[in-house]
This record gives structure tokens, C-alpha cells and sequence, in this order.
């Protein structure tokens, strides 16, 4: 017997309830973003390696051992897409759309990584992400930080989330700080972890983010970058707390949150859950204003977040039962083409409806029960000359007859 076909590992198959609750964050999303004037933007799902080694950097997991990276059959070095920013950012450069700014950009896609498949950890999963380039105003962190709050609020899933957010400070205050951490860590590098260690040399920040019981405990004591903030990346930061007081959001401020990509500066953000194990972190984003110019652009400011569409899905609440169809029954061959085309008519009417091709009409009424139908439509030989229709109300069990040419009506005002 040939080997039945298994999916590849860490890739999961989205079906039934499993699709609807992926369709419903991304519908959800969407239409809480287009409230604060994001356009839909789609990018292709394989880049160049320069886009993402250049930006989200060396010493992130990601570049260092989680791309999909290989060469194609022309010779190009090719990555499936880990993630979002870089493709978009480089879609607005490539597209010139650096002469439109501000610009709002919503996305949404598979990502991919490759990591040790665990619950809500896969090697493709799905982003759904926002980007808002050419503001540098603090409320543009506010407002993007309050689409997510309202977006995991929409989805049933923000009491279960706490908002940590943080500041990386600009570009003199991260290199202040940097240096602090080299100052700090140099004598206790043999203490390190074998990451860490190569960190230390070229993102000494990293090691803040770093999961290692014994780089952990030295972290503790490291400096805290609070001390190390100039003047404007604080009053930014308080700008952005200001913001939020204002509108009620609640946060907590971690001076640990770093964030697992090399490009960002002031704000950076996550909302993490307790409800996932180690797979916490929900929602995440930061500000990325030397990102675009990095990448060969125009100087230009820009913050954005992305969400875990699987994480989110095994957050959010049993979906309230999705539409019921109408199940059409004709009983006997004479009454099939009055089925049908009453069939057609209510599908005119976006009514979903569903005709019975075969067997007796009780073995049609179980496959109406089986597909969760609302209502039964009956019509036979006697129904044909009276010209009306049987309906059957399949939650009450209650008949009643309806002429034929006013059933869409009759149904479109029920439903
Ligand atoms: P983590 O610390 O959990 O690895 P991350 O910092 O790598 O997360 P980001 O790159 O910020 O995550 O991606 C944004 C969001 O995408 C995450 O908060 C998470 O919800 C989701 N995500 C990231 N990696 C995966 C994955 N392998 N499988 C499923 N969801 C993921
Ligand atoms: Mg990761």
C-alpha cells in the first residue's frame, strides 16, 4: 500500500470551525482598521534574503535560524517571508509610495518559520499586521497601540491579555545604553550563554530578550535603560503613556521588553497572555523609524504591530453558530425544476440555500437536520398545482404554506 500523504511538519490544515475563526479575526481586524483609514496591501510571500538579513538583523532568531532560505532555480537566494514589515516597507520603496505619505497599510498572511512546532508555534502561520509610516508624532504610537486594544477587544480576547510596553530610546540613547551593557557584561562573558556570548559583540540588547535560565539571572542586574534615556526619547515615552492614560487603556511598563527585531527604536509593545504557556505574546509591534531608510529609502518614520492569527484563534471565544442554510425539497421528479429555479432565486437574494437531489423525503428532511438547515421547502405534486409551498420551521417542527412566487420574500424578511 502506497504511504498515505501527511502534511508538512509544524503546517496545519484550516478547516470548518477552524477556517471561521481565522476568517473572523481577519474580517474583525480589517474592519476596525479601515475605521482608522488602513488600506489592504498584499505582497508576495518570498522576498529576496537581502530584505530580510538586512533589516530585521544578524543576531535576531529569525536570520540567524529560522529562515526558510534557498536558492531557486535561477540562482536567486530567495526567503519565504517570517514576517511582514520588511515586504511591505520595501513594496512602498518599490513602488514609490514613499511620495504618498502618511501612509496606513494593513496585511495579512502566511509567515514562515522554521522552529520547533508546539501549540500555537508553527512553521507557517498566519500574520495579520499594520503599518503607519511618515508620522512621528507620539499619538501615532498611542493610536496604533489603541487599533490593537480595540481589535483584541472586538475578538472577546483583551481581558485576557496585559499590554507591556517600553521604551528603546533614540538612536544616541540606545548607544549610551549599549555601551553600559558591553561595560556590564564583559567581565561575566565566559558566564554566558553560547548566543549571548556572540550577542554581546554584536547586539548586546538581545541578551535582554534571552530565554537562558543562567543569562536570566545576570540580566537581572544588568543596568536599567531608564537610566540611560536623553531627554527627548523620555519625554516621548511619556508622551505615549500620557496617550494612553487618556484613553483609559491600561498597560504595564516592562524595562525588559526588547523585541526580537533589530529595527526598532521608542516605543515597542507586546500583549501577552498567560493562557499560552511560553507562547504568550499575542499582538506585538514597535516604532521603526531608521527602517525604511536602511532599507534604501527615504528617511521615514513608521510603527506598526502584527498579530498571531493561530494564538489569537485559541484565545477567542466559541463563535456564535455561522449562517443556516435553507434546505429546498422537492418531492417526486415533477416538482425538481420548480425546486430549482426557486433555489436560484433565493441565492439571488444571498439567502444560502441548498437543494435535495436524491432520495425519498425523509432521508432529505435528516440531510436538511444534518446540515443544520433553518428552514425546510417542500413542493410535490399537489403543492405544484396549488402553486404554494410547504415551510417547515426545523427548530419549532411548524408548517405553513407559502405561495411559490413570494417564498424569496417571505424568507429574506425572516432571516
Ligand atoms: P515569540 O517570542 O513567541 O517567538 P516573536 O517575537 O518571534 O514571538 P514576532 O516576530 O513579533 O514574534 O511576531 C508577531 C506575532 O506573530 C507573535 O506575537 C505571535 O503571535 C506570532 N508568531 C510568531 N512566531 C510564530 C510562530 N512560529 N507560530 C505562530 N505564531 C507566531
Ligand atoms: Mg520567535
Amino acid at each position: 500500500m502506497t504511504e498515505k500523504l501527511q502534511p508538512p511538519r509544524g503546517t496545519q490544515d484550516l478547516i470548518g470551525d477552524e477556517y471561521r475563526r481565522h476568517a473572523h479575526i481577519i474580517q474583525t481586524a480589517q474592519t476596525i482598521a479601515h475605521s482608522y483609514g488602513y488600506e489592504p496591501i498584499a505582497t508576495p510571500i518570498f522576498e529576496s534574503t537581502a530584505v530580510f538579513k538586512r533589516t530585521i538583523g544578524e543576531t535576531s532568531d529569525i536570520v540567524g535560524k529560522e529562515m526558510y532560505t534557498f536558492e531557486d532555480r535561477g540562482g536567486e537566494e530567495v526567503t519565504l517571508r517570517p514576517e511582514g514589515t520588511a515586504g511591505t516597507l520595501r513594496a512602498v520603496i518599490s513602488n514609490g509610495l514613499t511620495q504618498h505619505l502618511p501612509l496606513k497599510l494593513i496585511y495579512s498572511g502566511p509567515m514562515f518559520r522554521y522552529e520547533r512546532p508546539q501549540l500555537g508555534r508553527r512553521r507557517q502561520f498566519h500574520q495579520l499586521g499594520v503599518e503607519c509610516l511618515g508620522i512621528a508624532h507620539p499619538y501615532s504610537d498611542v493610536e496604533t497601540i489603541a487599533l490593537g486594544t480595540q481589535v483584541l477587544k472586538a475578538l472577546g480576547v483583551l481581558e485576557k491579555t496585559t499590554l507591556e510596553i517600553n521604551t528603546l530610546g533614540d538612536t544616541e540613547s540606545r548607544q549610551n545604553y549599549r555601551q553600559a551593557l558591553i561595560d556590564y557584561f564583559t567581565p561575566y562573558q565566559n558566564q554566558l550563554s553560547k548566543d549571548s556570548q556572540d550577542r554581546l559583540l554584536r547586539n548586546p540588547l538581545r541578551i535582554l530578550d534571552s530565554k537562558d535560565e543562567g543569562d536570566r539571572a545576570l540580566v537581572a542586574n544588568a543596568p536599567q535603560f531608564e537610566n540611560y534615556l536623553n531627554e527627548t526619547s523620555s519625554t516621548f515615552f511619556a508622551q505615549v503613556c500620557q496617550g494612553l492614560d487618556a484613553l483609559n487603556i491600561s498597560y504595564q511598563i516592562n524595562r525588559r521588553l526588547v523585541r526580537g527585531l533589530d529595527y526598532y527604536n521608542h516605543t515597542a509593545f507586546e500583549f501577552v497572555t498567560t493562557e499560552l504557556g511560553a507562547q504568550g505574546t499575542v499582538l506585538a509591534g514597535g516604532r521603526y523609524d531608521g527602517l525604511m531608510s536602511q532599507m534604501g529609502g527615504p528617511e521615514t518614520p513608521g510603527i506598526g504591530w502584527a498579530l498571531g492569527i493561530e494564538r489569537l484563534a485559541l484565545l477567542l471565544p466559541a463563535l456564535d453558530g455561522h449562517d443556516r442554510p435553507i434546505a429546498v425539497i422537492p418531492v417526486g421528479e415533477a416538482a425538481f425544476s420548480c425546486c430549482f429555479n426557486l433555489t436560484m432565486q433565493l441565492r439571488d437574494r444571498q439567502l444560502m440555500t441548498d437543494i435535495a437531489y436524491s432520495g425519498n423525503v425523509g432521508k432529505r428532511l435528516k440531510r436538511a437536520n444534518k446540515i443544520n438547515a433553518r428552514y425546510a421547502i417542500m413542493i410535490g405534486d399537489e403543492e405544484l398545482t396549488t402553486s404554494q409551498a410547504i415551510i417547515k420551521d426545523l427548530d419549532t417542527g411548524e408548517q405553513k404554506l407559502v405561495a411559490i412566487s413570494e417564498i424569496s420574500d417571505y424568507l429574506s424578511n425572516l432571516i
